[in-house]
């Protein structure tokens, strides 16, 4: 089956919006077993938003389009895509109930312009929008005149806010698929994800291990982000529910502890998770990472069970004064050294009262690095009751990226600290 993406979007061509719909609707198709083809993303007029439409019908079997449902001049996909297909425009009385309904509940007036959502081009099935007011629209365009053979298709209409479209595709759209397409082949996949080792070394630990299962219809997918290697493993066909679990067993072998987390599971969640079950606490004494550490922690629901106190001590006064680092060891070894950052984390273990206490200091730069410690340089301690363990890193990247890995490689120190791992 062809699936085809069609985001519309001035935003989108400017740069001013990141076009997250296409991953979050890839990865949502793909989960339920289907392949998209083929994505195109195209300003807001109704010559390029026909056009794609047009393009895309000519070869697919699904069409999704995206945004452009609403009530300004610049909304312009519905009616470009009823007259691409010859359908009449309808007024919907459902819909234009539901419109009402949302601006009273809301106590606001309802604009004379909202009322071209509730049209419908004939034919087509609603695809109700708690959320907003434009529903998705689903129309069978059978025949199909824009293909060859004239097979049918069907083209969905989907609106652009992500708060929408996203209980939208799930609540109707899959349904709706599921019916009116064959089931997709069988289809297995896994996720593995892996940290303190880059893509190659990952690709070329596993790689020669499941050589037979690739022979056999195995595929290895590969995603990396900083501190982070994501292996994709699937498989379609009969065989698939076999291979992919043979293929996790082999992968969790010789990756070992270097795999965090399975599925979509993020570090600072497998941490959090593993503090909660342990009842037990952490503090953070940040420099360089500004916050970052505290922010992923605080991220996870629960996080209040195990996080007592992140502080961000970015000036040497802050290290003495909050963390009781010496100021002796400042001067013998400068900020950045790895005896300032095991006082730092010893110093908020004892001040917070916490079991772990994690601490970086480092060089993000541009600049302030120096031969004996170039930018990038980063130093991470862990102080426990098991003593205080260090890491000297590198990591010469842009200061977002730089904070991100810096984040991960502390919170997998604290990791593997907790599953006795000892060391990274
Ligand atoms: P509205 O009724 O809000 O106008 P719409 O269906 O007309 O909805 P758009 O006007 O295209 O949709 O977009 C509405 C909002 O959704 C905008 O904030 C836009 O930036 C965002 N949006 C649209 N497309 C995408 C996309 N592909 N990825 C992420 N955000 C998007
Ligand atoms: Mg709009």
């Amino acid at each position: 089956m062809v699936i085809e993406l069609v985001t519309t979007g001035t935003e989108l061509m400017l740069g001013n919006v990141l076009n997250t719909h296409q991953q979050w609707l890839c990865a949502q198709l793909t989960r339920a077993g289907w392949t998209v083809a083929r994505q195109v993303s195209v300003a807001d007029t109704a010559a390029e938003i026909a056009g794609a439409a047009r393009e895309a019908l000519s070869r697919a079997d699904l069409v999704i389009t995206t945004g452009g449902l609403g009530p300004t001049s610049d909304d312009l996909t519905r009616d470009s895509i009823a007259r691409l297909l010859g359908k009449p425009l309808r007024q919907d009385a459902r819909v234009l109930e539901h419109i009402r309904g949302f601006f009273a509940a809301r106590s606001r007036p309802m604009p004379e312009s909202t009322k071209l959502q509730a049209l419908v081009p004939e034919g087509a099935k609603v695809l109700p929008n708690p959320r907003g007011t434009a529903p998705g629209l689903a129309i069978e365009v059978k025949p199909n005149p824009l293909r060859r053979g004239g097979a049918s298709s069907w083209l969905i209409m989907l609106p652009g806010p992500p708060r929408e479209l996203r209980p939208l595709f799930t609540d109707s759209v899959l349904p709706l698929l599921a019916e009116v397409f064959p089931p997709p082949a069988h289809h297995s996949s896994v996720t593995l994800r892996a940290t303190g080792v880059g893509e190659s070394l990952v690709q070329e630990k596993i790689e020669r291990a499941l050589r037979a299962l690739t022979a056999a219809g195995l595929e290895i997918g590969y995603c990396s982000r900083p501190g982070q290697v994501d292996i994709r493993l699937s498989a379609r066909g009969p065989n698939a529910a076999n291979l992919v679990p043979q293929a996790e067993t082999i992968t969790r072998a010789r990756l070992d502890k270097d795999i965090y987390a399975s599925g979509d599971e993020e570090l600072e969640s497998v941490v959090v998770r593993l503090l909660t079950e342990r009842k037990q606490t952490l503090a953070l004494a940040e420099s360089c990472t500004g916050g970052c550490i505290a922010h992923r922690i605080t991220n996870v629901p629960g996080a209040s069970l195990v996080l007592l106190a992140g502080l961000v001590t970015y000036s040497n006064d802050a290290k003495l004064s909050l963390l009781g680092v010496r100021p002796e060891t400042l001067a013998a070894h400068g900020a950045v050294s790895e005896a300032v950052a095991r006082e730092m984390a010893e110093g908020a273990r004892a001040r917070i009262g916490a079991d772990y206490a994690l601490a970086a200091t480092g060089i993000a730069g541009p600049a302030g690095g120096s031969p004996a410690k170039p930018v990038g340089t980063v130093f991470i301690a862990l102080a426990s009751g098991r003593g205080t363990v260090a890491l000297r890193q590198m990591n010469p990247l842009d200061r977002e990226s730089f904070k991100q890995l810096t984040s991960q490689q502390a919170l997998d120190l604290l990791r593997r600290e907790i599953l006795g791992y000892h060391g990274p």
